[in-house]
């Protein structure tokens, strides 16, 4: 499969009705696109030798203060860390856990390309998870060919685990 056939899988799984796409912004002060435009910023800051496959993430809490994260990669893979859970400790060892975010809003690309702004860059399983520890009502902003797609985190992972 190559990068075009990725890219038209991508949006036809993100078009599929059944991720819920939500129409309505919550946020006054930045549009979901200006979100995304901040994970771009810090995508710049991945560390990725090995993928060469950089993400950015902005979390934004009500007041519109924003919590960036970007992936950071390691030799022994298993240690590497995504984008939106380096955002989410980020968050939190600012002691920013009450906060409630409001949004998250996720961006990725080989560095050989410029489709940050294209390509939707869904958060992983694991990441799911750990958005959802800390904040269950998140909205998820991804990147596509017809501009930003809001979803609820909820939406994209449904019956979550919980204690
Ligand atoms: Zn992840």
């Amino acid at each position: 499969m190559n990068v075009e056939e990725l890219k038209e899988l991508h949006e036809l799984d993100l078009n599929n009705k059944e991720h819920h796409e939500i129409k309505t912004w919550p946020l006054e002060n930045i549009t979901p696109q200006e979100l995304l435009d901040k994970a771009l910023e810090a995508s710049k800051f991945a560390y990725v030798p090995h993928s060469h496959f950089h993400v950015g993430a902005a979390l934004i809490f009500k007041d519109g203060e924003i919590i960036k994260g970007c992936n950071i990669e390691n030799a022994s893979f298993g240690l590497t860390i995504c984008a939106e859970r380096t955002a989410v400790a980020n968050m939190i060892s600012h002691g920013l856990k009450d906060k409630n975010p409001v949004a998250i809003a996720v961006v990725g690309s080989p560095e050989d390309t410029d489709d940050y702004l294209k390509v939707p860059c869904p958060p992983c399983g694991m990441c799911r998870q750990t958005l959802m520890e800390f904040a269950p009502d998140l909205l998820v902003v991804l990147a596509s060919h017809e501009g930003p797609k809001v979803y609820k985190l909820k939406d994209l992972l449904p019956f979550s685990f919980n204690l």
